[in-house]
């Protein structure tokens, strides 16, 4: 195993951004650099350009291009619906009670965690050993002073796909907002907002091959989360600050070139379960979140008696590039949340490794990842003292 080789199966975390994508992109940068808020012809022509994108974006998403705003990324998007909705609410005195999650990703968790300093009540619904969210305890969980309910519709660790319909549903009867953050859902899934009955929904393109620092919130018509970005007035007065153009721009072409290939997916879900059941063969292995209500190409498992650092950086030497717990909290040392909340103990939530694969990838670098984890996590375990005394309390 010494071929160093360069195998990337982290596109939970970020993907490969297409030379298709580079190429609309490029050509925004040499020829229609314009602000889009000049009145020249030049800036008319960067308007013209990012009006196009904006529609070709909507009719992918299946929304009106006015129901479409242009953010700097997910984390935005998810910030200006939490906060936007909470400000009305604190405006006309509307209640302070938020439903989610146990299992959100932080640009939702910790927005909502420095809402409740502000005095709002979370509450943090259970997504039990399967990690996914049972629509009744939503109606249970409603209450009169329930201002928004937010439910990721991808869970960007473990994979699992909640039922984002029923749950809006449930919130419509209420006549409460609801807000998906689909990031993790958008371009690997058909999304289609009307369809999914959502008010608000996240995305962001460096997940779906589009360029990184670019994202969109789509609104549904009539309703106004309050401003989180003042400024010039673009974007109709609801987010300022120059447009990313070219940006934009990349993630249209991203999103068409993900949507026409959706159908190709199946052989990331081939892949993605080969590669899960060699892994699971390996002992003391176990497989996190649903078997079967997941994102094809999400494989999250938990090695006993290992640290995932460890592993991570193992794997890395033999030119893996994978993740242990979530992108955005890989520079921490707790464990991960979702994996508490999906029911594991501390010690074993630590030796979770997070595979995701593109088409980039091939059957070949399934079976090379799966001999070089196992041969890694023998070893790792072999210098464990947990595994040593897991060993001698068996003799
Ligand atoms: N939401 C989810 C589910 C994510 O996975 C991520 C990124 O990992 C984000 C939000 C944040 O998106 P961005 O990196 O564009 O800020």
């Amino acid at each position: 195993m010494n071929d160093k080789k360069l195998i990337y199966v982290d596109n939970g975390a970020t993907t490969r951004v297409l030379p298709e994508v580079v190429e609309a992109m490029t050509s925004v940068y040499n020829e229609t650099f314009g602000n889009p808020s000049s009145l020249y012809s030049l800036g008319r022509n960067a308007k013209t350009t990012l009006e196009e994108a904006r529609e070709r974006i909507a009719s992918l998403i299946g929304c009106d291009p006015k129901e479409l705003y242009f953010t700097s990324c997910g984390t935005e998007s998810d910030n200006w619906a939490i906060k936007g909705i909470a400000a009305n609410a604190l405006k006309y005195n509307k209640g302070k009670h938020i439903i989610t999650s146990k299992i959100e990703h932080h640009a939702v968790d910790h927005t909502l965690k420095a809402l409740e300093k502000q005095g709002f009540e979370v509450t943090y619904l259970d997504v039990y050993e399967n990690g996914i969210v049972r629509p009744e305890d939503l109606e249970k969980a409603i209450r009169e002073d329930t201002i928004l309910v937010t439910v990721m519709y991808v869970n960007n660790e473990i994979g699992t796909i909640q039922p984002i319909k029923e749950l809006a549903a449930i919130a419509k009867s209420h006549k409460i907002p609801f807000f998906t953050d689909a990031v993790q859902a958008v371009g690997k899934l058909d999304v289609k907002v009307k369809e999914l009955g959502v008010d608000m929904l996240s995305m962001s393109a460096h997940k779906f091959n589009g360029p990184k620092g670019v994202g969109a919130l789509y609104v549904r018509r009539g309703l106004l989360p309050a401003n989180l970005i003042e400024g010039g007035g673009q974007e109709k007065g609801k987010r300022s600050g120059t447009e990313n153009v070219a940006g934009i721009v990349g993630m249209a072409k991203a999103l068409e070139l993900a949507y026409a290939r959706m159908g190709e997916r199946a052989k990331i879900k081939e892949m993605r379960d080969y590669l899960a059941k060699k892994l699971l063969a390996i002992p003391y292995t176990r497989l996190n979140g649903d078997k079967d209500i997941r994102i094809d190409e999400n494989v999250n498992v938990s090695f006993e008696f290992i640290e995932g650092e460890s592993l991570l950086l193992l794997l890395d030497m033999y030119g893996i590039c994978a993740s242990t717990g979530s992108a955005c909290s890989s520079n921490s040392l707790d464990p991960s949340h979702v994996l508490l909340a999906i029911g594991l103990p501390h010690e074993i939530a630590h030796g979770s490794l997070r595979i995701t694969i593109s088409e980039d990838n091939t059957f070949e670098d399934m079976d090379y990842i799966a001999k070089t984890v196992e041969s890694v996590v023998s070893r790792l375990r072999e210098m464990s003292p947990l595994y040593d005394a897991f060993l001698r309390s068996k003799e």
